[in-house]
């Protein structure tokens, strides 16, 4: 079979991808996306836990809402737990393979191709782009040239590794069991943190309603693995999340690797990453499908300009990095910085963080200015505050109040 020519090939089907591929698609450039497995957004490997700006930047988004929460109830290594109640919906509990097929309905009718069950299993470079080759799930093998190649293929991305690219390097592992049974507020989800809890990271509950629930754990070393710790949190004996999971019932385990880092340079000559390959995600919490949505947008309307340029250079597709940089990057390295200091802590400082932060007027503020999606702020308005806060440790009060921490007006 001959070799076709597209303008471009999105390799991955995961919402940085298709949204990457709408703006492409729509500008009238031929756009392939292939995905791996037969069917998008399955096996699920996420919480799905969002925020609205996620439900506004996807057609019918509302409608993908599992469940709403309220607050947050965050359980130190001491037994205590910080009790924050946002007393309105703060984030949503949603359908994440739904969510992902919204996407891929937004992009196809945008334009774009949309082939599933085909993985791309190698890249090289020609005279005018790039040459991908496919193999499909029946076992048949094409190859397909383009201008630009695009990495949406997640945290472990071949596609940067083929082009020479870096991947994020400061990774989690994470693993969820979801199940009936659950003993939690239906209102709030549970944090667990603790060095021993879940290094470098934490452990999590979300109540899905209806009696349904994920509990899960993510860290960041390789001595223990999640599995591991997520049996030791829910140990009926000793462990933090024993008393929730008593009449707990397992019916599904997820599991998933979360970069922490972003990629400074995630373009070259005829290539950009995208998504958790360039390590576009939320390094506090690990979400990562808001700052995907964002940056495939980015990255979609940056090929869009280079196309029509006939310029697919590091050069000119360097413009998407510097987009997002001046705008999502910002909060993204303040929030990793922040992230660097509480790796810092131990479980006694951790526990006296939280003491501090059980105060009615810090608890008022992050009712007021809380944004999982923005955390920055908020950090920095605390600080200014409760400088008592600064005594954890000075690189605290330095993360947050660096000239390139994004500021809300106060
Ligand atoms: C346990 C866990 C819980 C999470 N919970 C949340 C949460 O609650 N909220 C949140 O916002 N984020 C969460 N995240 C993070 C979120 O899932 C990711 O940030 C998000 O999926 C990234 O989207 P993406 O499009 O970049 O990549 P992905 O969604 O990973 O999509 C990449 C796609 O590329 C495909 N692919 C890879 N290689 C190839 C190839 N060679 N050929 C063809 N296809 C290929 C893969 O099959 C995959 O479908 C969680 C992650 C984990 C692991």
């Amino acid at each position: 079979m001959g070799t076709r020519q597209v303008d471009v090939v999105i390799v991955g089907g995961g919402p940085a991808g298709f949204a990457a591929a709408a703006p492409i698609a729509a500008a009238g450039f031929s756009t392939l996306v292939v995905e791996e497995h037969r069917r998008v957004g399955l096996p699920i490997q996420c919480s799905g836990l969002v925020t609205s700006r996620v439900l506004e930047m996807v057609p019918s988004g509302s409608e993908l809402i599992h469940h709403e929460v309220e607050g947050v109830l965050v359980h130190d290594p001491r037994g205590r737990c910080l009790h924050v109640d946002g007393r309105r919906p703060r984030a949503y509990v949603i359908d994440r393979a739904g969510l992902d097929q919204c996407c891929q309905q937004s992009a196809i009718a945008a334009g774009a191709t949309v082939e599933e069950g085909v993985r791309a299993t190698a890249v090289e470079r020609t005279q005018r782009g790039v040459r991908l080759h496919l193999s499909a799930s029946k076992g048949t093998t094409r190859t397909i040239d383009a201008s630009l190649v695009i990495g949406a293929d997640g945290v472990q991305s071949n596609v940067a590794r083929w082009m020479g690219l870096r991947r994020p390097r400061d990774l989690a592992a994470a693993v969820e069991w979801r199940g009936a049974g659950l003993q939690i507020d239906p209102r709030f989800v549970a944090v667990f943190i603790g060095t021993t809890v879940a290094p470098g990271f934490f452990g999590w509950a979300i109540p899905h309603g209806q009696g349904h629930g994920a509990i899960g754990v993510g860290s960041c070393t390789s001595d223990t693995p999640a599995l591991e710790l997520l049996r030791r949190l829910t140990a009926q004996e000793g462990g933090y999340a024993g008393p929730m999971t008593t009449t707990f019932s397992r019916q599904q385990e997820l599991c998933g690797v979360i970069p922490l880092d972003l990629v400074a340079k995630p373009y070259g000559d005829n290539v950009m990453t995208v998504g958790d390959a360039a390590g576009q995600t939320k390094p506090l919490s690990g979400g990562g499908i808001y700052t995907g949505l964002v940056c495939g947008r980015i990255c979609g309307q940056t090929a869009v300009g280079a196309l029509g340029a006939h310029d697919l250079s590091a050069d000119r597709l360097k413009r998407y990095a510097q987009a997002v940089d001046a705008g999502v990057g910002k909060e993204l390295r303040a929030a990793y910085r922040l992230r660097k200091v509480f790796r810092q802590l131990n479980d006694q400082q951790l526990s006296d963080l939280l003491e501090t932060l059980d105060d009615r007027g810090l608890l008022q503020m992050v009712i007021a200015h809380g944004d999982i999606d923005f955390p920055g702020n908020l950090a920095a308005r605390m600080l200014r505050a409760a400088p008592a806060l600064a005594r954890f440790t000075r690189p605290f009060l330095r993360a947050v109040l660096r000239p390139t921490t994004t500021l809300a007006p106060a």
